[in-house]
């Protein structure tokens, strides 16, 4: 899950009813080490990567994050972004509570402390009605595993299953599933919004804490986010990417000799429009594994480095040749820009970028760090603006009609807007916020 967040990693496990914890700053490698996973022993756990989309980085902000409350020990992990998290927590302040980071997580364990009932999963269902916004949580506290997905279902969050040592029934919970793979576990379903499911000593335990609410998946998760080996929302994010990269090609396809991806979020997509549109698929651009991922770095001088490190265009495959040039995205626009020129630099003769995902208007409030508004290229500036500033002899983006025909959506003009309500969040996209928005 190392994709998911890179700048925490945090285990905690339970051990005859004591929890064991070791969270640091930086990559999974990096934080844990033999001594670390050596310590952690126990027969349930549960971790987490960070990247920070409320609350900066710093340690007392790593996850799972943990307490010491009256009915017992209690850790959390939370992948999302409560809207409303600024309001609860002055509440909280003035009631007393003291934080220790800035991030919103945190004050689930607060209101968890004033809540009362006989244990906790009734106290976590107290609590849940007064949280906005995007949160797949898994809680475990000395008696039990509880998973909880908010009424959206903008995170993804499902349950497998495997045999442990002994033969027995072991449950695992995970944002993707590419995790069960690992680990051999078998993909059993999706965590339904609005649904807390709990494993203990007695089995597994569901129900729903609220009704679904208007559902609001996160697109973006099949755009970018998730591995494409996974499994996301029920769907293969490999062939939503494909299908991005077909529809791509139908709506905006030109004369061309190569296609090429950036590497390696670009790669399905880029798989999709050759496909369809007949024009060569070829590895243009070469990328150095060794180095984090672009979009996710959280300081722009360590994303200008980034690219040039990163990526390396192949003069046999681009010189001479009309390129179209497929990514998954275009935030900012600096990256592409980079990138035409490093195609241009290695020879191409024309150089036409194909972006497999509507122009991003607006930022995430859900659990994606998109930049502010100010900083995205296309909410302030036109199709031909931004072309002319990467550089690229032309430019086009996939139709919000196109990407929610290739996640399933029904296609045809208005009709995504109709489906879309039953189904995707798309905001950064369209501009149209699933949930009321706090200052
Ligand atoms: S605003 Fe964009 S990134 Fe955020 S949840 Fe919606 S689709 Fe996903």
């Amino acid at each position: 899950m190392q994709h998911r967040g890179q700048e925490s990693a945090g285990i905690v496990s339970l051990n005859e009813g004591q929890h064991i914890i070791h969270r640091g700053l930086g990559l999974v490698a990096d934080v844990f080490k033999e001594p670390e996973l050596n310590r952690l022993q126990g027969r349930s756990s549960i971790g987490h990567n960070r990247y920070s989309t409320a609350g900066d980085n710093q340690l007392a902000n790593a996850q799972p994050m943990t307490a010491s409350l009256i009915k017992g020990p209690v850790a959390l992990a939370h992948n999302g972004n409560l809207v409303n998290a600024n309001i609860l927590r002055k509440q909280l302040q003035e009631q007393g509570s003291i934080f220790q980071g800035t991030n919103d997580t945190e004050c689930v364990l607060h209101l968890m402390s004033h809540a009362h009932g006989p244990d906790f999963v009734t106290a976590i269902k107290k609590i849940l009605p007064q949280l906005e916004g995007a949160f797949s949580f898994v809680f475990l506290t000395d008696k039990a595993l509880i998973a909880v997905r908010d009424r959206h279902g903008f995170r993804p969050l499902i349950l497998g299953k495997k045999k442990n040592d002994n033969g027995q029934d072991a449950y695992v919970v995970a944002s993707e599933s590419c995790a069960f793979d690992l680990l051999g576990a078998q993909y059993v379903r999706e965590i339904n919004p609005g649904e807390i499911l709990w494993i203990d000593d007695q089995g597994m335990h569901s129900e729903q804490w609220a009704q679904v609410g208007k559902l609001s998946r996160c697109v973006f998760e099949h755009v970018y986010f998730s591995r494409p080996d996974s499994i996301v929302f029920g769907q293969s994010v490999y062939e939503s990417r494909k299908a991005f990269g077909r529809w791509l090609a139908k709506e905006s396809g030109v004369p061309a000799d190569v296609v090429i991806p950036v590497p390696d979020s670009g790669v399905p997509a880029a798989i999709g429009y050759s496909a369809e549109s007949g024009v060569p698929f070829e590895f243009g651009i070469i990328r150095n594994h060794y180095v984090g991922r672009t979009f996710i770095q959280p300081h722009q001088s360590v994303r200008n480095l980034g690219v040039k490190i990163k990526l390396n265009p192949q003069t046999a495959v681009l010189s001479g040749k009309r390129v179209v040039v497929v990514d998954d995205s275009l935030v900012r626009g600096t990256t592409s820009q980079k990138i035409v020129r490093l195609i241009r630099q290695a020879g191409a003769k024309e150089v036409h970028m194909r972006i497999a995902s509507p122009p991003t208007i607006g930022p995430c409030f859900y659990g994606v760090d998109t930049p502010q508004k100010s900083q995205l290229i296309a909410a302030n500036q036109s199709l031909e603006q931004i072309r002319t500033f990467i550089e690229a002899d032309t430019l086009a983006y996939l139709s919000l009609e196109g990407l929610f025909a290739a996640v399933g959506e029904k296609s045809g003009a208005g009709a995504h807007q109709k489906n879309r309500q039953n189904s995707f969040c798309a905001a950064c996209f369209d501009g149209d916020y699933p949930t009321p928005l706090f200052e």
